[in-house]
């Protein structure tokens, strides 16, 4: 039977969202699913794994595989996909994904595509579309000539299934590979927000100019807790110091497709709209009536977002908390 190898990224000891989606995916696809684990403690997450449609996981579990390191983790990927036989490899388009496939690529000899928002597994064919040009366009990409078929899905834009709680699967150990010491993660300083990381957010409550300065974020943080929302930016914000450059959305920022997307005195311009236009809902504030967020919004608000903010926030607590 064909297979397809799922390379799983885990969170506070707990399968990604976007691992799920792929899980799923590849279960649907009537193929044999074999799925990838790689870091310290991930043994614990191949139970998961198999409810979700893993037959088979392959864990390399080790301590000193807890700082990502280009050259271990391919070793370590490399070798399970080759084990595993798969001709199709599905991965979230995540920051780690998209440094570590194009290696494994290279070293298995085969395409990837990555940013991909659809996927289409028919038989022995794999297709999948992927915005150019900062969404401008989108491309259907098909492999050709490619022993193995790496696709990088962003998060978001395939459903989850139900969990089997009964499923059970093998696992299978790999040992972690020698790094060569070419380079070395001395440190790895977490950022202080609890909040899910905005790639993975369903609800982003996102701030601009508008904002007129840091401590007005504060409302934005409001809404954000009322609705269990993460907190986000345009460029201009982040870059005048408002907030960290990690919760910057749009083309140098991260992309984000959010089932809601409420932005805060944003424009829209282009690279920020590269970001976020995969967002199911968008929902604009802003005072000007002609700003180009609205072309792309699917619900908007003109006004002040001083007053519409709080309001907002009071009605989204007394819906949602009676
Ligand atoms: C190569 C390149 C890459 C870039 N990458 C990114 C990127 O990744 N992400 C990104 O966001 N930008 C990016 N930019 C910058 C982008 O071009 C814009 O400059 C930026 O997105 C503007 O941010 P903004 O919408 O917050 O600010 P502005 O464009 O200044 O918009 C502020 C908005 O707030 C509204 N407003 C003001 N006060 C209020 C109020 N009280 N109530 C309601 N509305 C109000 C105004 O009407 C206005 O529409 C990039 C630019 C370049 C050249």
């Amino acid at each position: 039977m064909a297979k397809v190898f799922v390379f799983l990224e885990g969170n506070n000891q707990d399968l990604k969202k976007g691992s799920l989606e792929l899980l799923t995916a590849a279960k649907a696809s009537g193929r044999e699913v074999v799925a990838g684990l790689v870091g310290p403690g991930v043994k614990a997450l191949a139970p998961k794994a198999a409810h979700y449609g893993a037959q088979t996981t392959f864990v390399c579990d080790a301590a000193e595989l807890g700082h990502y390191n280009p050259e271990t983790f391919t070793d370590a990927v490399t070798a399970m996909v080759k084990d595993s036989g798969a001709d199709v490899v599905l991965a979230s388009s995540s920051v780690l994904a998209r440094d570590l496939f194009p290696r494994v690529a290279a070293r298995l000899d085969s395409g990837v595509a990555s940013d991909c928002t659809i996927l289409k597994l028919d038989g022995g064919t794999v297709t999948v579309r992927k915005p150019l040009y900062s969404g401008k366009c989108t491309a259907e990409v098909e492999f050709v000539n490619s022993p193995v078929k790496i696709v990088l899905m962003r998060p978001n834009q395939l459903p989850v299934g139900q969990p089997d709680a009964a499923a059970t699967a093998q696992t299978k150990d790999f040992p972690a590979p020698a790094a060569s010491g070419k380079i070395k993660t001395k440190d790895l300083v977490k950022g202080s927000s609890s909040k899910t990381d905005l790639a993975e957010a369903n609800i982003i409550v996102a701030g601009g100019r508008g904002m007129g300065s840091a401590e007005n974020f504060k409302q934005l943080e409001d809404l954000a807790n009322a609705l269990g929302a993460t907190v986000g930016a345009s460029r201009a914000v982040a870059d005048a110091g408002w907030v960290p450059h990690s919760m910057q959305v749009g083309q140098t920022g991260k992309t984000v497709a959010p089932s809601l997307y409420i932005a805060f005195g944003i424009s829209g311009a282009i690279q920020h709209l590269a970001g976020m236009s995969g967002s199911k809902v968008i929902v604009a504030v802003n005072k000007d009536g002609d700003a180009p967020i609205f072309q792309k919004a699917t619900y908007g608000l003109v006004g002040d977002l001083f007053e519409l903010a709080p309001k907002l926030t009071e009605e989204f607590k007394k819906a949602l908390h009676k």
